[in-house]
């Protein structure tokens, strides 16, 4: 009931188009308010999700940022003039395209960047001229209602914008049968995602999907740069992120040393309470996830694996950033996206074997390589089967106005404000006889 009323209301909104110069211009002040109110969105992503305050500060920046490109945009988004005398039937006539709104967008957000994640949704839809139906994860609806308040304030008529708390699946179910609602832009779990689309065949769907992220680390690398990022980067928000650093692939001969210089990193890293600025890591999101972390932590140890750091619970649902060597792509906390402050070690002799390694997994998110050398990181980038590849910074890496997104079953499209806006867009062409 509900959803198909927020539905009716995109819909009586979306007959009134908005002029792109009065979207820039909500835009970018709700850009400024993030802003002015960081500190307290900051808490408030901390509160809800568990995420670290420092991690927590970052998010507020970069949903300002996102906002701000999605702003830049609205205002510049175009057609482009189709040449018709290249071809003896376009002869006389003068064409053009019209890029319009798809239409109601309907958005499913995941809890791990409650507030950047939604912003990527609302920021380019508006940006696109379409209004939204936004259904938040359960586990976090205050950053999301946040923004909501914050796009009303800036000025966003009514039926623009409409957030739904609520049951996933019911949601998820009016949204794909109601033709009204032209798109579908999830970021969440893979087999969610999937089945989606699978439903609605006729609609656009987006889908930004989880990864297993590897890295190469290859002899000639800078090993304390290398052993600084990733010992950050495989635990911050406790390896909830969709890109967090979940495989490492160390050229055998570096492989000690390595080593020797990545455990005292993730041993000094500060585990606790998230809503204290020193935290470095904070709990998974609910018991759920920490027994799931736990029993995959357990099946690997079982088939061989060996606990080289953590391994086990601090504290109610804070786990002890775990690093597991002795691995294989067969173990679940490789194969599958563990979403827990667990990495896996592994060594491998050529660069080849590596990317081998990496390509290994039914994932295609983002991926990275540690090298000084030219020709291997370009190596790497051609022959990493991911929509990224980052070198010498580990591949949790994104900023907001990259196109980010994944292939094989990490997703179909690209998130970024300025690629967004196209996925939401639709191409008319008008044609005019001389
Ligand atoms: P999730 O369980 O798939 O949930 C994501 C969203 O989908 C939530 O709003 C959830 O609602 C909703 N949902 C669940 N079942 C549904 C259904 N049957 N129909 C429609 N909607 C449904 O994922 P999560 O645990 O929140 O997030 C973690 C996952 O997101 C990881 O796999 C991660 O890699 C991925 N992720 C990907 C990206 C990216 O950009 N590629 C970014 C971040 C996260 P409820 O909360 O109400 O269940």
């Amino acid at each position: 009931g509900e959803t198909r009323r927020a539905i009716d209301a995109a819909e009586r909104a979306m007959r009134e188009p908005l002029p792109a110069h009065k979207r820039a211009e909500i835009l970018v002040k709700v850009a400024g308010s993030l802003g002015r109110r960081h500190d307290e969105i900051a808490r408030v992503i901390a509160e809800e999700a568990g995420k670290p305050l420092k991690q927590a500060k970052v998010e507020v920046s970069r949903a300002m940022s996102t906002y701000t490109f999605a702003a830049v945009e609205a205002r510049k988004l175009a057609g482009e003039v189709v040449p018709m005398d290249a071809s003896q039937a376009g002869e006389g006539k003068l064409a053009f395209t019209l890029l319009q709104p798809v239409g109601i967008v309907g958005a499913i957000s995941p809890f791990n960047f409650p507030l950047n994640l939604v912003a990527h949704k609302l920021a380019p839809s508006l940006a696109a001229g379409c209004a939204v139906v936004l259904k938040p994860a359960s586990q976090t609806p205050l950053s999301a209602l946040l923004l909501a308040e914050l796009e009303t304030e800036a000025g966003l008529p009514p039926g623009w914008l409409n957030v739904i708390v609520g049951p996933a699946s019911e949601i998820g179910d009016v949204l794909v049968k109601d033709d009204r609602v032209r798109a579908i832009s999830f970021t969440g779990s893979s087999d969610v995602g999937w089945r989606l689309r699978e439903r609605a065949p006729r609609k656009k769907v987006l889908l930004e999907l989880g990864n297993s992220t590897p890295v190469i680390v290859q002899g000639d690398a800078d090993l304390d740069v290398a052993a600084e990022k990733l010992a950050v980067n495989s635990f911050s928000f406790a390896g909830q992120s969709c890109i967090s650093t979940q495989r490492i692939y160390l050229q055998k001969w570096i492989a000690d040393d390595f080593m020797e210089r990545f455990i005292p990193k993730v041993e000094a890293l500060v585990v606790g309470d998230p809503t204290e600025e020193a935290t470095d890591v904070g709990p998974v999101v609910d018991d759920g996830a920490r027994d799931r972390i736990l029993t995959w932590i357990d099946e690997a140890t079982n088939e061989g694996a060996t606990i080289l750091t953590g391994g086990s619970v601090l504290e109610g649902r804070l786990i002890r950033p775990t690093v597991l060597g002795n691995v294989n792509l067969g173990m679940k906390v490789c194969r599958e996206e563990v979403f827990g402050p667990v990495v896996t070690i592994d060594s491998y002799e050529s660069l080849d074997d590596a990317i081998l390694l990496a390509n290994g997994t039914r994932y295609g998110l983002q991926a990275g390589i540690f090298t000084e050398s030219l020709p291997s990181a370009l190596r790497a980038a051609q022959r990493l089967r991911f929509g990224g590849v980052t070198v010498n910074e580990a591949p949790t890496f994104r900023a907001d106005q990259m196109p980010y997104g994944g292939v094989k079953d990490s997703g179909n499209t690209r998130e970024g404000p300025a690629y967004t806006v196209r996925e939401l867009s639709e191409e008319r062409v008008v044609v005019v006889d001389l």
